[in-house]
């Protein structure tokens, strides 16, 4: 690790986040950051356009008003229990933050979004981190203990696998006095969203984003739904920290995206069913796929190491996601792309098969 004499103790400390590469070949099938492959409605980009105007000399509204009235119409909610942020990862930093940081651990599964560490890193929040099984699935009854708070990805990164409203309702009722969030990052690819919970949860916090069923990921635009009291508290922080994290043409063109319920709706059972099918035909190759209800898909194979597929799959142009990270460095992570990205990605693996 480089650092300088000039970095305070903090920054000296810090292990950030390290992202997905973001390479920019248009020869690339890009499948290593779970973007959407048909980017967003038609109405956004009409939508930014209009906004791309001289009024952008004026700073936008910092409370993003339209767009959360935008967003709490679409899930049946007042526009007070509607945050919005810059990318849900910074919603979620705000939620650790100024939920989650109450001087006792906060619990999360030992396989999740590597973001979760990096957020108790920087808040010095205490975490454990709770085994999911030897499946990868999260056993409810693991999370009794007394906790700062919990925080669970569903569907879970980078396994894919979700929970149903029961499990999500159990973890509610068993810490009633604890903030639960629940990051839905992935929800609209099949599985359950609590927000349905809300109404009799007041320590449900549900974090969903604009960048993968929206297909906005370049937009930076995520949200969280809960109670005034715990919006209020994510609200303080933001007001504290950057008063405009929103930007005009972010803000028209994520109420856009709010709006466009059929495109939204097709192209997000499009992503599902090809999701179904790449996996039928990586288990045919040999692989084994974990049940997905995300927008990826999770693997390992019987005979070759999943490092060695990715940098296979690098010399043949496509991109999908390796972590070496504890109990997951045997797989890969696939996102879904369109249908003649996922053909290519068999055909090469097939090709792999067979050289090595
Ligand atoms: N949660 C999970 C589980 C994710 O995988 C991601 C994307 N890396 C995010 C949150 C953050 O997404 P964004 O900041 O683009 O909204």
């Amino acid at each position: 690790m480089t650092t300088s004499k000039f970095w305070s103790p903090f920054v000296q400390n810090l292990r950030p986040y390290v992202a997905g590469e973001q390479a920019n070949r248009p020869d690339l099938v890009k499948l290593n950051t779970n973007e959407s492959p048909y980017g967003p409605a038609p109405e956004v980009v009409s939508a930014i356009t209009a906004a791309a105007n001289v009024d952008l000399r004026l700073y936008p509204d910092p409370n993003s008003t339209a767009l959360r009235e935008a967003i709490a119409k679409h899930h049946c909610l007042s526009t007070e229990e509607v945050f919005v942020g810059n990318g849900s990862d910074e919603v979620l930093a705000f939620a650790f933050n100024g939920l989650l940081n109450q001087g006792k651990p906060i619990l999360f599964p030992d396989v999740t979004y590597s973001f979760y560490t990096t957020y108790c890193g920087l808040f010095g929040i205490p975490y454990r981190m709770v085994p999911v099984d030897e499946k990868f699935r999260l056993r409810v009854e693991d999370y009794e203990d007394d906790c700062g708070g919990i925080i669970i990805a569903n569907p879970n990164a980078p396994t894919g696998i979700a929970l149903d409203l029961s499990q999500i309702d159990a973890l509610l009722c068993m810490h009633p006095d604890q903030v639960v969030v629940i990051d839905e990052a992935y929800v609209d690819f099949g599985a359950q969203s609590a927000v349905k919970l809300l109404r009799n949860r007041p320590n449900l916090l549900v974090v969903q984003t604009m960048s993968k069923s929206r297909g906005l990921a370049g937009l930076r635009v995520g949200y969280a739904l809960g109670s005034r009291d715990l919006v209020q508290a994510l609200v303080r922080i933001k007001d504290s920290f950057n008063s405009y994290p929103l930007d005009r043409l972010a803000q028209a063109g994520a109420a856009a995206a709010i709006s466009s319920d059929a495109y939204f709706r097709k192209t997000c059972a499009r992503i599902a069913t090809d999701r179904d099918d790449l996996s039928k035909r990586l288990t045919t190759l040999g692989f084994n796929v974990l049940p997905s209800k995300a927008n990826f898909l999770f693997a390992t194979h019987e005979q070759i190491p999943a490092e060695m597929i990715a940098v296979q799959l690098r010399e043949r142009s496509i991109l999908v996601r390796h972590f070496n990270l504890p109990r997951i460095e045997n797989f890969v992570r696939i996102s879904i792309g369109t249908p003649s990205d996922n053909d290519r990605l068999v055909s090469a693996l097939q090709e792999i098969l067979v050289v090595v």
